[in-house]
């Protein structure tokens, strides 16, 4: 991976990091992990937190750990594990040998609560989930105690011992922490460390019927496998103090240190899992991969690539203050790598017919056209010419205004790599609607040069009727047609916000070579923008593209506005 730039940006975590290495704390080790839940395929908001993690210990030397936090047997699925080890690799990121599931701490997890009681520290509690709620208090006034937390140690020993065994019902029963009812943090208010649910779990089956809760499994383990800096989402913020708490009370060996900084938001898009999950189960996208949905394999079918999702994470910084980030930059990132590396075509969306009539019907004009300018060792490749070729629509206009530079009656104009033409005729249907031109050219203007000095304003794409294929294209819009879609007037959900205009298909014609390609394949259409060869409905001869993205910049236009 030549590409890969290093994680350059300074940010407040390196700060605290540096800091910590000059005061050789943890003996100058860093190692972070990274860790998703199963329940659901990884988006570019944790494409955010893998670059971050895999991104800083590579900077300083350390090593990061893929860990999957799956406490929740119901809504994990192996389906989602397999995908998000696939996504993490795919972005250009290694775990090595560091793979890891919270499940295989179950056994120690168990210990540890089980040293929580024999502390005094904590107590199963019979409460109903609707006392718990009640007696927990509000923002304002302090909690109650539990008519449970003051049984003996034995009595709690024993319970929950029971509770492992499956002598109760789901529900029934919880082991609480015993810390403060009072605190003004209701994350402190004595909060549930296990629940009982009868539930099957992806790895350790039906083992269990008690599991632990998010809080007490995740700082035990990022301290059982020595994690150094545990970089989380500010959500977690009030619950630093419980995660000290645990780690402090059970004098672990090692305490690793909780950072939070600010999710990253994307305008015309939803972040959360729950939310594109409810988009895949009903059925308004085309599963998970959905070229529009804002998840790292969606954007990989869509034709990004692993440097311009990082290229965006370096862009976008860290910080410790929400904000909501333009889609176009992630637009501007692909755009950029593309234009390095992706090959030229020539492909017309919404064709128009046109004859040339001073040309030779029966020729074999093979012009020269460059792979991509950019890259001077892509080379060049041969268009075939024809009588009768295929332009944009849009780049005609009958009666065109001043600032039209294209194709018009009268007008010549230059066919990208091949000849000057001038438009002689227009033929209209029944409906007035115009279906061929009538055209000559220029044989002296062969390769688009002016043969004598005389100028054209403007440069045309074209596809060749003869020797053209026709090929699926898919051309996208936001998702959503509001930029906010989590915002929803009374009554309507984000579903209402969906843009029903997101997916439109056309039939293109496009230059022979487009036919012979590989899924995963990206082009430039000339003067279209960016495509990709579809991974899930291409057929060997029978491409599909996705458009990734246009060629216009349209960041750069925002940002050279201030
Ligand atoms: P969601 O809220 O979308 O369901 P989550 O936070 O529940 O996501 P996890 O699988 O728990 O998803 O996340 C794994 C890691 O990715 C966590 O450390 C989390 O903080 C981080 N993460 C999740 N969403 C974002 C985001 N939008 N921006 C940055 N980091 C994120
Ligand atoms: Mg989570």
């Amino acid at each position: 991976m030549a590409e890969k730039e290093s994680f350059s940006t300074n940010n407040f975590i390196k700060s605290i990091i540096t800091e910590d290495l000059k005061n050789n704390k943890n003996n100058g080790r860093v190692h972070t992990r990274f860790p998703p839940e199963p329940n659901g395929y990884l988006h570019i908001g944790h494409a955010k937190s893998i670059c971050l993690n895999f991104g800083l210990a590579e900077e300083f030397g350390g090593l990061t750990n893929l860990r999957f936090d799956d406490t929740n047997p119901e809504k994990e699925e192996e389906e989602y594990v397999r995908s998000i080890m696939d996504d993490v690799r795919w972005l250009g990121f290694d775990w090595e040998d560091r793979l890891f599931f919270a499940s295989d701490y179950f056994d120690k997890l168990y210990d540890y609560a089980v040293q929580l009681i024999k502390k005094g520290l904590a107590y199963v509690c019979e409460q109903t989930p609707e006392e718990v709620r009640e007696y927990r208090g509000t923002l304002k006034e302090p909690g109650r105690e539990s008519p449970y937390r003051n049984r003996s140690i034995e009595e709690n020993l024993d319970l929950f011992e029971r509770m492992k065994n499956g002598e109760f019902p789901d529900g029934s029963m919880t082991l609480r922490a015993k810390i403060d009812m009072a605190s003004p943090n209701i994350n402190m208010r004595d909060p549930v460390t296990y629940r009982i649910k009868r539930a099957h779990h992806h790895r350790t089956g039906d083992k269990w019927c008690i599991y632990p809760m998010y809080d007490f499994t995740h700082c035990l383990s990022d301290m059982l496998e020595g994690i150094t800096h545990s970089i989380c989402t500010l959500e977690f913020e009030d619950h630093r103090p419980l995660y000290d708490w645990y780690l402090d009370v059970l004098e672990t060996p090692c305490h690793p240190q909780q950072i939070e900084f600010a999710r990253l938001n994307i305008n015309y898009t939803v972040m959360s899992k729950r939310k594109l999950l409810q988009l895949v189960q009903e059925g308004y996208v085309d599963g998970w991969d959905d070229p529009r949905m804002p998840t790292i394999s969606g954007l990989r079918r869509r034709g990004y690539t692993p440097a311009s999702i990082r290229d965006f994470a370096d862009r976008i910084g860290v910080t410790k203050a929400e904000g909501i980030v333009d889609i176009g930059l992630l637009e501007f990132c692909i755009r950029e790598d593309l234009n390095k590396i992706a090959q030229r075509a020539m492909a017309v969306l919404n064709p128009l017919k046109v004859t040339i009539e001073n040309y030779p019907e029966d020729i074999v004009d093979e012009l020269d056209a460059q792979n991509n300018p950019e890259d001077p060792n892509a080379g060049s490749r041969k268009l075939l010419f024809s009588k009768v070729i295929y332009i944009e629509r849009e780049d005609f206009m009958e009666d065109p205004p001043k600032k039209f530079f294209r194709l018009a009656p009268g007008r010549e104009v230059r066919l990208r790599y091949a000849y000057f033409i001038t438009c002689k005729e227009v033929i209209k249907n029944e409906q007035g609607e115009v279906i061929e031109l009538i055209c000559t050219y220029d044989p002296a203007s062969r390769g688009g040069n002016s043969p004598d000095g005389r100028k054209v304003q403007g440069t045309i794409h074209w596809v060749s009727e003869k020797y053209g294929k026709q090929a699926e294209v898919r051309i996208y819009d936001h998702l959503f047609n509001t930029e906010n879609p989590d915002v929803a007037p009374e009554g309507k959900t984000f579903l209402d916000n969906l843009n029903p205009n997101s997916l439109k298909i056309v039939n293109a014609y496009v230059e022979p070579m487009l036919i012979e390609v590989k899924p995963g394949e990206k082009f430039q259409f000339e003067r279209l923008g960016y495509f990709c060869v579809d991974t899930k409905y291409s057929e060997i001869g029978k491409p599909v593209f996705n458009k990734t993205v246009g060629l216009k910049d349209t960041w750069s236009k925002i940002a050279n506005k201030d």
